[in-house]
């Protein structure tokens, strides 16, 4: 698999190239394929070798299916390049790509430091996976910034981060978390799904390891599952180690439309963002609503550093009922909804809605208000229909 100077000598304008370019043109070579401007699918597992010294060199560029193909390169060069990283792998699922970088980094001993607003399953496979191979999980506020260094143990090995945090929206200080932890040699993890490398740039923010949930916006069709794993130079080979010891491995048909689905995103996220802005603009002075969730916004508490960190902003966000809604009102209200459909998910070109309950969900920064709330995707729908959708919603709930 090239790494990224490979690539950019390959094609030394790309250095230059801003990121609507580069998605148009990364990863695509049509000269290796009789002029097609995609690459073939490879359904494949053996691969012939020419004479039996190439087959004991080990030199040739492809010598096995699980080992990577066309295809695979294709998307793991594409994201190498928007990622500005070292190597890209790609994965099963979102978390299956969590779950690998994770365990690229941690060994027996080790201690781990987990943001606190992390998405609820990678929790699950903190607390039930890692302990039973000795590595010590601890959760951190998400805002506590260069505070970091006051939980860093001799066997602190890596830090998780994930912003905006998972269904309550707060902006973790990405930077400074990863000064801190690089003084102490640990690798520094994000998952970067919300903001999908158009947005955020992880590895240019000091992270070593920028995970995607692919499945969300990279395929923006809601119909794959696909995970992606980006490195930093000093945490590539450990990462390609592992993923190659763990015989990790995407469908060729499920990479291909990753593969379509990168190309147009830059343009999808371009309207959410619209979308999303022009429907919380109206929601935000709603009878019942308390609270909306969402970095972009002036009043969001982290908007500050969304503002520094990110250049743009998706589709995914939240808002609190006043208090005293009950949970029969949040229920009807989600249940009178007609375009935006209810479903776990989002990234795709369609609207979702979910009830969350935050109480009880963190345990070192509990969010003990007892409020009702509701997660929304805000798809690539007339943004005036949405609207529509929620008054028409919210005023058979509350009259
Ligand atoms: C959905 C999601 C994941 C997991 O992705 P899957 O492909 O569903 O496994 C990980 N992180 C975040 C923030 C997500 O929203």
């Amino acid at each position: 698999m090239p790494n990224k100077q490979d690539t950019m000598n390959n094609n030394s304008s790309d250095a230059h190239n801003k990121i609507d370019t580069l998605i148009a043109h990364a990863g695509r070579h049509p000269e290796t394929f009789h002029g097609f401007v995609n690459p073939p699918v490879v359904h494949a597992s053996t691969v012939l070798f020419p004479d039996v010294e190439t087959m004991v060199a080990g030199k040739q560029t492809y010598s096995y299916g699980r080992r990577g193909n066309p295809t695979t390169d294709s998307l793991e060069e594409a994201l190498t390049e928007l990622e500005g990283a070292a190597g890209t792998r790609l994965a099963n699922s979102g978390l299956n790509a969590i779950a690998l970088a994770i365990l690229s980094c941690v060994k027996a001993g080790d201690h781990i430091l987990i943001a606190d607003t992390a998405y609820g399953p990678t929790r699950n496979f903190a607390d039930t996976v890692l302990p039973g191979y000795g590595i010590t999980v601890e959760y951190y506020d998400p805002l506590i910034a260069g505070d970091i260094r006051k939980l860093f143990r001799p066997e602190t090995t890596a830090v998780f981060t994930e912003a905006p945090g998972s269904l309550s929206f707060e902006m973790q200080d990405v930077p400074a978390i990863a000064a801190a932890a690089h003084e102490i040699g640990a690798t520094v993890l994000m998952d970067n799904t919300w903001a999908s490398p158009i947005y955020c740039r992880p590895i240019s923010l000091g992270v070593d390891l920028s995970i995607q949930a692919g499945t969300k916006y990279i395929v923006g069709h809601s119909d794959v599952m696909l995970g992606t794993i980006s490195a930093s130079e000093r945490a590539w080979e450990k990462l390609d180690r592992l993923c190659g010891a763990m015989g990790s491995h995407v469908a060729p048909d499920d990479v291909y439309l990753g593969l379509r689905g990168l190309r147009t995103l830059s343009v999808r996220l371009e309207r959410h963002q619209k979308n999303t802005l022009t429907v919380l603009d109206w929601l935000k002075d709603q009878p019942g609503i308390e609270k909306i969730r969402y970095p972009a916004l002036d009043s969001d508490p982290g908007h500050a550093i969304w503002k520094r960190d990110f250049s743009g902003s998706s589709g995914l966000c939240a808002f609190d009922f006043q208090a005293g809604t009950t949970r029969d009102d949040a229920y009807a209200f989600l249940n009178a909804l007609d375009l935006f459909g209810l479903g776990y998910s989002w990234g795709g070109f369609e609207s979702l809605a979910i009830p969350v309950r935050l109480k009880g969900m963190r345990t070192v920064t509990p969010l003990d208000e007892d409020l009702q709330s509701v997660r929304l995707h805000i798809g690539l729908e007339d943004p005036q229909d949405l609207i529509g959708d929620l008054d028409q919603a919210l005023k058979r709930t509350f009259g």
